[in-house]
């Protein structure tokens, strides 16, 4: 025998089991995201890498170690999308989509990274992202969190924390990457070999050491708030003000920078002590830079990008992953009930559209399809045999209920199920 295969580390089979949670967050999340007036667009898992680097940054980790980048057939260098915003910032760009008004776009599904798989990170894994193109103020930057916190809610998430902090425009923070850079070479002897080349590569990503050495260090550190000029502060109190009349509630964090060089004044991540050490579930900010950073004219822009793998282990912790169940299965004994059975079947499926039904494949004594019909999970067996067909009738079982057999005429069934189904039978 010939060996199987096995998906590559970090790249995850999304079982049957497992699929109804995720579609159930990608139906709440869609109709949100439409209730706030987001258009989806859809854009390849590939681009050219410039499109990662040119946006995200050399000195990030994602463009550093995390992208699968390769050489096509013509020499082009392409990588696997690591994330959202920089393809929807092409493509709004290639599209014409930008420059007129305001033009909310979303997007769902995989991206890839090459990092180390654990608990809650994986090398593909799945966003929901948001973006707005075109407004600049705190207005849009907090409906997105409006948006954010109906999600949790529609979804029955609780415990959530929404962390929020401002990094100014580009020359505010340059001065504070100064000041930062400054501060710790102060204390250039008592710094590790990786934090030291962040401090020379891209300071702010400091900030987010998790070295309790660094943490304890960035206390007495000077803080990026006391750098934001009028501008920044109003556009911070704004925001600040919304929430607060929204009743959203945050935290401010200071240190919270992001990963990505494109980001200015807003940035904010949505987490959860639920998940262990990977407990942001939601990040996102504004990148005004962005767009011009990728040939175009400035333009205002601000969204956000939400881990689907963390989303839907929060919505499922404690709980067993099954199958969807069927409604109905149906039982066929004999020659003449198999050929007529799937007749039938299709009959059913016009009267009641949305049942889940399923006819029993390759025989089997009774005995052995009514197990089948058990492990489908269905509630009504429709039991076709010689004698029902001689009869023009269907027996209906009902498999989780006590509740004493029917028999149904076959010209009623259609009627009999559909009424059965918008439970009025
Ligand atoms: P982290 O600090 O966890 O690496 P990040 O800053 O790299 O996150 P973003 O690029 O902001 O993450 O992506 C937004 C969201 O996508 C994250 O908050 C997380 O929920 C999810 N995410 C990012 N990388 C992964 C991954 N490798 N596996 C699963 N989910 C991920
Ligand atoms: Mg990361």
């Amino acid at each position: 025998m010939s060996k199987t295969y096995r998906s590559i580390r970090g790249m995850h089979d999304i079982l049957p089991a497992a699929v109804s949670d995720w579609q159930q967050l990608e139906r709440v999340s869609q109709s949100l995201l439409e209730g706030y007036g987001f258009q989806e667009i859809r854009m390849p898992l590939l681009e050219r890498t410039e499109v990662f680097t040119r946006a995200i940054g050399q000195a990030t980790d994602v463009v550093e170690k995390e992208m699968y980048s390769f050489e096509d057939r013509n020499g082009d260098s392409l990588s696997l999308r690591p994330e959202g915003t920089a393809g929807v910032v092409r493509a709004a760009l290639q599209n014409g989509l930008l420059y007129g008004p305001v033009e909310r776009l979303w997007y769902r599904g995989p991206m890839f990274r090459h990092e180390r798989p654990q608990q809650g990170r994986t090398r593909q894994f799945h966003q929901i992202g948001a973006e707005i193109f075109g407004a600049a103020g705190p207005d849009v930057d907090a409906e997105l969190l409006a948006l954010g916190e109906r999600l949790w809610r529609a979804l029955g998430l609780q415990g959530i924390r929404l962390e929020l902090n401002s990094l100014g425009n580009a020359e505010e923070r340059a001065n504070y990457r100064q000041a930062l850079v400054q501060y710790m070479a102060r204390h250039q002897s008592s710094l590790d070999e990786d934090t030291a080349r962040r401090l020379e590569r891209n300071p702010l990503r400091v900030l987010d050491s998790k070295l309790p050495a660094v943490q304890e260090l960035l206390l007495d550190a000077p803080v990026l708030g006391d750098f934001l000029g009028a501008e920044s502060r109003d556009h911070f109190d704004g925001l600040r003000e919304r929430l607060d009349r929204l009743g959203i509630s945050y935290h401010v964090n200071p240190r919270l920078v992001r990963g990505l060089d494109y980001y200015c004044h807003t940035v904010f991540e949505w987490v959860t002590t639920e998940l262990g050490a990977q407990g942001t579930i939601c990040a996102g900010g504004r990148y005004d830079g962005l767009i011009a950073l990728q040939g175009g004219k400035p333009w205002p822009a601000t969204g956000f990008a939400m881990g689907m793998e963390r989303l839907v282990a929060l919505m499922t912790q404690g709980q067993e992953a099954k199958p969807r169940a069927m409604h109905a299965y149906l039982v066929l004994a004999g020659d003449a009930a198999q050929l007529e059975g799937p007749v039938i079947a299709e009959r059913i499926r016009d009267a009641a559209p949305g049942l889940r039904l399923q006819t029993n494949a390759g025989a089997g004594s009774f005995k052995a399809q009514f197990k089948r019909a058990d492990r489908s999970g269905a509630a009504l067996a429709l039991v076709l045999g010689e004698d029902e067909l001689a009869a023009g009738t269907m027996a209906i079982k009902f498999l989780r209920q006590e509740r004493p057999q029917e028999t149904v005429a076959l010209d009623q069934l259609g009627t009999w199920i559909r009424d059965w189904f918008q439970g009025t039978k």
